[in-house]
């Protein structure tokens, strides 16, 4: 084997798991197509969940150093969602683009000794009982292949797994632009009210997000042509749209999305793994995508590594599909029901202003918000079981720092607790604490990443350990 695991794509889904594989000291090599990173935006909203997470491993620091803003909500079919009441720290999305959450990912994994392999294209592979030999620029053999090659995935396309749901109707362009005063000033600062919306009245939109450079915006179009975008087409769109109120100096990447909205069947064939856009495809409706992506590698990362090290049973990676396939269909539900609310005729008119209505109800306002922040995922059990563990103090600290080596936490308030995960010390870290976050619990153990795999009282901790933790099959 040349490898444990090889990554295809350096996009936000295969930058978290290399990080999360190197943290475990598996071995792993990423390989990406493009020769540097393109520095486009692409997403700018971090929700709730993925800054917990990042946190959880001394990672949000760094994107906030290099945030451009936040925006104090959430949003559903164009209505605000109330944030400030949900559980977390991070009660707001941070805008940040995507290349710079990129950019910290990579240096992390820099950090960890590891880099990508770029200007290598994965073109075909071979698995077998024992392994799975990649095809590219060289052949690597390595143990597992995980298709994080995003949306057109070429992983995908040779697993020839079901990729169900529909095709694309239209297409959006997204450019990131210079451009200077012309007869009005150009927003300053990243807030909603600063992207400039424009809507005419053939029903096309446009809007400005700025990027925290001077001069530097993300222009967004409607029904902009299928294939690639040309400088020329971003040229007469922002003419279109803004006329002589800005100037246009330089369209520095333009690409675009459409609205299709698939997801895989299986996450997994074999050895070989989807996660991220390669696992499913939707537009960046209410800002989930790259938050999508980096959680489906947390959640898949230290559930490799355990196999990897072979302390674990190989079972413990059919959780990957079980846990993150009805996350990622909800969410494309989500998106679905958003879309079917478009459009100028009277009906959805309608239905858009009862939704908006029952929306300033704020148990359902917070039912929407905790759906869309990504803080109501439960991967299913009794009480607090499934669910994540709210950041909260222990002792002098947060409980997310002690998560930064990528290790399970055992947290009770009396020592007698401990005792069971003894011979898990290697990858439990455990801690007698006086508080616990929830008042009906007297010792909670969460997986590695983040979600509560047993609490007391209740069951015996030995059934929680076998499964998640185990030693041997
Ligand atoms: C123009 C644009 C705008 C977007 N705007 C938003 C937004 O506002 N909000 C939001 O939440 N989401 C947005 N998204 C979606 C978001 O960017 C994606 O959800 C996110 O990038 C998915 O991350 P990923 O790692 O799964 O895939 P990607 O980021 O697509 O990364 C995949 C990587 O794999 C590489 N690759 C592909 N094929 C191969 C191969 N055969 N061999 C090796 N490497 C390969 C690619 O070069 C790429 O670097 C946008 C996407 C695009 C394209």
């Amino acid at each position: 084997m040349d490898t444990d695991v090889v990554i295809a794509g350096a996009g936000p889904a295969g930058l978290m798991l290399a990080t999360e594989l190197a943290l475990a000291g598996v071995g792993a090599i990423v390989v990406e197509t493009l020769k540097a990173r393109s520095g486009q935006s692409k997403a700018t909203n971090l929700q709730p969940r993925t800054a917990e997470i990042l946190e959880m491993r001394g990672l949000l620091t760094g994107v906030d150093e290099r945030s451009i803003g936040r925006v104090e909500g959430g949003e559903f079919a164009g209505n605000t969602l109330d944030y400030a009441a949900l559980d977390s720290r991070y009660p707001y999305q941070m805008g940040v683009p995507q290349a710079r959450v990129e950019e910290i990912l990579e240096d992390r994994l820099a950090e960890l000794g590891r880099e990508v392999r770029r200007n290598w294209q994965l073109t075909g592979f071979d698995q077998d009982d024992d392994g799975v030999t990649v095809h590219g620029p060289e052949q690597l053999r390595a143990r597992y292949l995980i298709g994080c090659d995003g949306g057109r995935s070429t992983v995908r396309e040779l697993l020839g797994v079901e990729f169900a749901g529909t095709d694309a109707t239209r297409w959006t362009a997204v450019a990131d632009v210079v451009c200077g005063p012309g007869t009005a000033q150009p927003p300053v600062g990243w807030s909603l009210a600063g992207m400039k919306p424009r809507r005419r009245a053939d029903g096309t939109f446009a809007r400005m997000v700025p990027l925290g450079e001077p001069g530097l915006y993300r222009f967004v179009y409607s029904d902009a042509p299928e294939g690639d975008i040309t400088a020329d087409d971003v040229a007469d769109r922002f003419r279109l749209f803004y006329g002589d109120e800005y100037e246009l100096i330089d369209v520095r990447y333009a690409s675009s999305f459409s609205d299709a909205v698939r997801q895989v069947a299986k996450y997994r064939v074999g050895r070989v793994f989807l996660a991220g856009d390669a696992a499913h495809v939707h537009p960046p409706v209410g800002a989930q995508g790259m938050n999508l992506s980096v959680q489906d590698a947390f959640n898949l990362g230290w559930k490799l590594a355990a196999v990897l090290s072979g302390r674990t049973s190989e079972d413990l990676l059919n959780t990957y599909e079980s846990e993150r396939h009805p996350v990622g269909a909800r969410v494309l539900a989500t998106i679905r029901a958003q879309s079917a609310l478009q459009g100028p005729d009277l009906e959805r008119k309608t239905l858009r202003e009862i939704l908006a209505m029952l929306l300033n109800v704020p148990d359902a306002n917070r039912v929407a918000a905790d759906m869309m922040s990504g803080l109501d995922i439960d991967y299913g059990g009794a009480g607090h079981v499934g669910g994540r563990l709210p950041d909260f103090k222990v002792d002098k600290g947060w409980a997310s720092r002690l998560f930064h080596k990528g290790q399970g936490v055992l947290l009770a308030h009396d020592e007698k607790f401990l005792a069971p995960a003894a011979p898990y010390r290697d990858r439990i870290a455990a801690t007698v604490t006086d508080t616990l976050p929830w008042d009906d619990v007297q010792a909670v153990l969460i997986r590695p990443d983040g979600y509560v795999c047993w609490t007391a009282p209740g069951e015996e901790m030995t059934g929680a350990l076998r499964k998640w933790f185990q030693t041997g099959a």
